[in-house]
């Protein structure tokens, strides 16, 4: 079979690479910290769980509207919008299967052969690729990592479209209201708002471009019920898009996966009018604070504190894809080369913090040992 050339231009996401060889280690009797894997380890919230189990038997398991059950899109208008200070208009909400497939059929609908489009270095490795795949060319930009990783405007370009993320992994940095300001000034015909962490912060600000007159009619906001409300195996995500892109991927989404299930939409309506996590994001911060000390306690180990969400991004003062290697086969620590998320990320490695306290300060023994 000669594959098609479009699939040399695609890339991957390392971290189901290591979650795989970290699982086999494990199959052969290792002990592994994993602290690769973007998923909260926090069950499903009860209430979700039974508002899928009363969809189940109340016969939720046909096809659905393609573009979302419309009682959600109502709802995901409401609630994304009450948190961003924003209206939606429901008629541009796209209800799909997780982030990444908004992600995807935005790419597809809106890029052309040679486009350039700002992505963020390091950033989510699926931006680049699926940016490649769909022909564009990649214009990274950067961060400043003394500023707790804080936008570097200094690298904006102006393009076709850009990418951006808040609050961002493999970083934890935010983007603030005049980061948004500056990138309004680029001319992009398009952005994508990649939010999946918005509720996912300690002390700062959200910022969505959705809510600034200047950007929100030219925004795609990106966002998903799958770390919020610890549901990444659940495949559910929604984008917020102007209404003629809202019916593009929704021609994508019928010829690719014919609507996100049923049953899960119903679930989803019980996230969005159940309580916030609260309690989630505060053991996240405590672990953020674990982490961060203890790693900054490494000799040749720096560590900014993040702002959101549950990675951190230390410099490692050498080459992390082998330090990470290193990690997992030798120190049972199962974590992510920082090259995984582009060229800036060569002397970084990303942990994930969404794991037991207990774990946490089982790796930083083990990393102390192998790279102290
Ligand atoms: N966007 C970012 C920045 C992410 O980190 C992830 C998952 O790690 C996703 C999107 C994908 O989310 P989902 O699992 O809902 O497709």
């Amino acid at each position: 079979m000669r594959f098609a050339r479009r699939m040399g231009r695609l890339g991957t996401e390392t971290a189901f690479e290591v979650l795989a060889r970290a699982k086999a280690l494990e199959a052969q009797g290792r002990s592994i910290c994993h602290l690769e894997i973007g998923a909260p380890d926090f069950p499903t919230p009860g209430p979700i769980v039974e508002a899928a189990k009363e969809a189940l038997d109340a016969g939720w398991t046909k096809y659905g509207p393609a573009n979302g059950d419309p009682e959600l899109r109502r709802e995901i208008a409401a609630y994304a919008g009450r948190m961003r200070g924003a209206a939606i208009d429901p008629d541009g909400v796209v209800v799909v299967p997780g982030a990444k497939p908004i992600l995807f059929f935005t790419l597809m609908a809106l890029v052309e052969e040679g486009d350039e489009i700002l992505v963020p270095d390091p950033g989510f490795p699926i931006y680049a690729s699926v940016v490649e795949m769909a022909g564009g060319k990649v214009v990274p930009y950067r961060f400043d990592e003394r500023r707790g990783f804080a936008l570097d405007r200094a690298t904006l370009r102006r393009a076709k479209g850009g990418i951006f993320n808040t609050p961002h992994n493999p970083t934890g940095g935010i983007l603030t209201r005049e980061d948004w300001d500056a990138i309004a000034g680029l001319g992009l015909e398009w952005l994508i708002s990649d939010e999946v962490y918005s509720e996912i912060r300690y002390g700062v600000d959200h910022v969505s471009p959705l809510a600034l007159p200047s950007l929100r009619d030219r925004t795609i906001l990106c966002d998903a019920f799958s770390k919020t409300w610890s549901m990444t195996g659940w495949r559910l995500g929604y984008g917020v898009m102007p209404r003629p892109l809202a019916e593009q991927v929704t021609r994508l989404q019928i010829n690719c996966t014919s609507c996100a299930a049923s049953f899960s939409q119903r679930a989803a309506l019980a996230a969005l009018r159940g309580p916030r996590p609260d309690e989630m994001v505060r053991t996240f911060r405590r672990r953020r604070d674990v982490i961060v000390e203890g790693l900054n306690a490494i000799p040749g180990i720096r560590c900014a504190e993040p702002r959101g969400a549950f990675y951190v991004f230390p410099h490692v003062g050498r080459d992390g894809t082998a330090l990470a290697r290193r990690l997992l086969e030798e120190a049972g620590v199962a974590c992510v080369a920082g090259a995984s998320f582009g060229a800036a990320g060569r002397e970084h490695v990303r942990f994930s913090y969404a794991a037991s306290e207990e774990t946490i300060r089982e790796a930083l023994r083990r990393i102390r040992t192998l790279a102290g």
